[in-house]
């Protein structure tokens, strides 16, 4: 489902951020992506969404190489990767719904099919009866869940979210850590970067982990 082999990434003439990184995520992981601030946890989602090109090494989405179509990758990636960035992005002009309705009207859905979409992409974020509220009359945990809702209305084989659970008290983070184990469930395939280890450590499961430049994989070695 996604594959790195060899990837190096830096920021124009800065140090690799990411050096030599190898790893391999299989069809309906789950799959957290950890490490302090800075350590690089966003530079790796960008390049599986294909908002950053690596410097060096290929990346495998979804059967694509991604790598060496910059350009092109893009209204591919849009559709089979969701991607829930750490900044939301929503927009506050608007209501709820049609926050929701933004990816489909860019994938020219029709308008009475989108709106059935978006409702039920709002239900399953637990947000049913808050589609005309502004985001802005909505909680931090609500809001992400909408960035979530709308993440994944366009049906995505892969969600990558970037430290979904920041600034959100602990039984809002724990609401959002269960509607992406719920999509996980259904089979899509979920990364997501937290430099929360407590979070974590209550959802077992695979850990890719940056530190130092260093790289480690608990699905290799315990992490
Ligand atoms: P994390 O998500 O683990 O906090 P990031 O991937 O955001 O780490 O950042 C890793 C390093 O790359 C940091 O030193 C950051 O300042 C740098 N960096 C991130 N994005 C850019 C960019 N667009 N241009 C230059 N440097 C960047
Ligand atoms: P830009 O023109 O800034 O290069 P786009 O117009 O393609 O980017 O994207 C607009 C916004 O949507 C950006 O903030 C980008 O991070 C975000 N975005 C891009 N791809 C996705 C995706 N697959 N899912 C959700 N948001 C995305």
């Amino acid at each position: 489902m996604i594959e790195f082999q060899h990837v190096f990434k830096s920021y124009g003439r800065s140090r690799n951020i990411l050096a030599d990184i190898n790893f391999r995520v299989e069809p309906g992981e789950f799959v957290f992506v950890s490490g302090p601030s800075g350590a690089g946890k966003s530079t790796l989602l960008k390049l599986i969404g294909g908002l950053e090109p690596p410097s060096r090494g290929s990346v495998h989405v979804n059967g694509h190489r991604i790598d060496k179509m910059p350009g092109r990758a893009r209204p591919y990636l849009r559709r089979a990767v969701g991607v829930i960035l750490q900044d939301m992005h929503l927009l506050y002009d608007r209501n709820a719904i049609d926050n929701v309705l933004l990816p489909l009207a860019v994938a020219g859905l029709e308008r009475r099919v989108a709106a059935t979409r978006a409702r039920a992409a709002i239900e399953k974020v637990g947000l049913s009866g808050k589609e005309d509220l502004n985001p802005i009359e909505m909680s931090g945990g609500e809001q992400q869940r909408l960035a979530i809702a709308r993440a994944i209305v366009n049906r995505p084989a892969i969600l990558i979210a970037d430290e979904p659970t920041a600034n959100l008290d602990e039984e809002s983070a724990r609401k959002i850590l269960e509607v992406f184990r719920d999509f996980n469930r259904v089979g899509v395939t979920t990364l997501i970067a937290s430099h929360d280890r407590a979070l974590m450590a209550r959802y077992a499961g695979r850990t890719l982990r940056i530190e130092a430049g260093r790289f480690f994989d608990s699905a290799g070695a315990p992490a």
